[in-house]
């Protein structure tokens, strides 16, 4: 039942002054339905994993493997939330929510995005403009548009860092409640602790220079509240 299997990840970034290794011999393997949270320092590479989870850069050695098999490339059971909300800034909420389709081909499941959008806060949005909405309201269609394929896997790299106090919460809450509605298999980067503690099932601490493996806390149900 090891869904999500993280074999000895190890990366190097070539830059301009040298080698960065961002990530050495990281080995995690996530169930599927489990809620698990990656925390650690700046520079830790959390991202570095995430993304390499997701498909969007190949790992130096090691290896990412979804339900056995090796990922690389972007990959229709993942979907991803990043930092920014990324959403095209010349497009509505409703068309930006069908750019995935569009370009993988497919028609819109425009019952399921309505159903989404509502479920997530956005109902009634779908004619607005990206920059007409908050950060929140940003992030909420953000969400949508990873839930739209229906992936088993959701990944969220640090989706709330940008928020004031109050929305991240309230933004977290939603996080909880869909996992609990929806069961997918959820992997988030934050910074805080407490967080990564209200969300979790188990929260891997990385440490930096380079990127390890540092300890992995296993949450109780029901959950302490910070
Ligand atoms: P975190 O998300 O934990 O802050 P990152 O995965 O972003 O960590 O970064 C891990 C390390 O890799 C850091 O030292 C960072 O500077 C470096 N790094 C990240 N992306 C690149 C890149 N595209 N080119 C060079 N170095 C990078
Ligand atoms: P349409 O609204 O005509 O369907 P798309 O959103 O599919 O256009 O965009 C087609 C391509 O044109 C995009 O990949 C993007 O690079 C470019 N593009 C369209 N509008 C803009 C814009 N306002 N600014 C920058 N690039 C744009």
């Amino acid at each position: 039942n090891e869904k999500l299997v993280i074999d000895r990840a190890t990366k190097y970034y070539e830059t301009g002054t040298g080698r960065v290794h961002a990530l050495d011999n990281v080995s995690i393997a996530i169930r599927d339905h489990e809620f698990v949270s990656l925390v650690g320092p700046s520079g830790c590479g959390k991202t570095t994993l995430l993304w390499s989870m997701a498909g969007l850069h190949d790992l130096t050695s090691g290896e990412i493997r979804l339900d056995g098999t090796p990922i690389h490339g972007p990959h229709p059971d993942i979907g991803m939330v990043f930092q920014d909300a990324n959403l095209l800034p010349w497009r509505n909420i409703q068309r930006n929510l069908a750019f995935p389709f569009e370009i993988s081909g497919k028609s819109a499941n425009e019952d399921r995005i309505l159903q989404l959008m509502e479920r997530v806060g956005l109902g009634g949005f779908g004619n607005k403009m990206p920059r007409e909405l908050s950060g929140g309201m940003q992030q909420r269609a953000s969400i949508v548009r990873a839930l739209s394929f229906d992936p088993s896997v959701l990944l969220m790299d640090e989706p709330f860092g940008a928020l004031d106090a109050f929305t991240r919460d309230e933004m977290n809450l939603l996080v909880e409640e869909i996992w609990m509605e929806t069961r997918k298999m959820i992997v988030f980067i934050t910074h805080s602790i407490p967080e990564a503690v209200f969300l979790s099932d188990k929260v891997h601490v990385l440490s930096a220079r380079p990127g390890r493996l540092a300890r992995t806390f296993t949450i109780p149900f029901p959950r302490p509240r910070p």
